[in-house]
């Protein structure tokens, strides 16, 4: 299910029907507009108006005829989050509100649904795949979501096209991982790419945060009091 089919989710959504995912959700309440085509590259000028998830589920079903799509044309809330996640093996988050990204957090941590969260500010973005019980999840990273003066000066910071389509890239693309039965690249360890500087990215490990919402931190603390007995590194 990829949530959001704006800068990250429109690229996602390319990678996974092209990487083999043979069900897809969709999921966005808004209408395409003018202002999305630049960066948004499965909309046309025709689709100005009409919802985004009628205008990719047609493009989509062009591309790939096997692909089996359901459109859900709403914005994720707490009274429908875990109704329309819970219908999905794996869920890509592709939106831009940080409320949005713990709520999808908190849903799939408690069902048990492994998801990629993915972000991007100015030239820099990143995403991480969470495999709830085994990998540190968002809240682990942060706390909570940050404040609304915090959310006002990301979003006068932009976002930039080719770094959303490389973060959405690899969204789509490990959802189709997933779909293929194959390991995560992305679990437990967060990917930044840096847009202005060549571009470059690094990958690093995500530690899980002690007594976190959604448990991996005794995970990992029964895997250390392992090695330690057992003198294993
Ligand atoms: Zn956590």
């Amino acid at each position: 299910m990829i949530v959001g089919l704006g800068g990250l989710g429109v690229p996602a959504m390319l990678a996974a029907a092209r990487g083999g995912v043979r069900r897809l959700g969709l999921v966005d309440p808004d209408p395409v507009e003018l202002s999305n085509l630049a960066r948004q590259v499965i909309y046309r000028e025709d689709d100005i108006g009409r919802l985004k998830v009628d205008a990719a589920a047609e493009r989509l079903a062009r591309l790939a005829p096997a692909l089996e799509i359901e459109r859900f044309p709403l914005a994720i809330d707490a009274t429908n989050a875990s109704g329309t996640i819970g219908r999905f093996g794996f869920v890509v988050d592709a939106t831009d509100s940080p409320a949005v990204k713990f709520l999808i957090n908190d849903v799939c941590v408690a069902a048990r649904i492994p998801f990629i969260y993915g972000g991007v500010l100015g030239m820099t973005g990143q995403a991480m795949s969470v495999v709830p019980g085994h990998t540190a999840c968002l809240r682990c990273l942060f706390e909570s979501p940050p404040d609304e003066a915090d959310i006002a000066s990301c979003r006068d910071a932009g976002i930039i096209g080719p770094v959303a389509g490389a973060i959405g890239f690899i969204q789509g693309a490990e959802a189709a991982r997933w779909a293929r039965g194959e390991a995560l690249r992305f679990a437990g360890s967060i990917i930044t790419y840096d847009g202005a500087r060549g571009p470059r990215s690094r990958t690093a490990a995500v530690l899980a945060r002690d007594g976190c919402i959604c448990g991996a931190w005794k995970a990992a603390n029964a895997i250390a009091a392992i090695q330690r007995l057992t003198g294993t590194p």
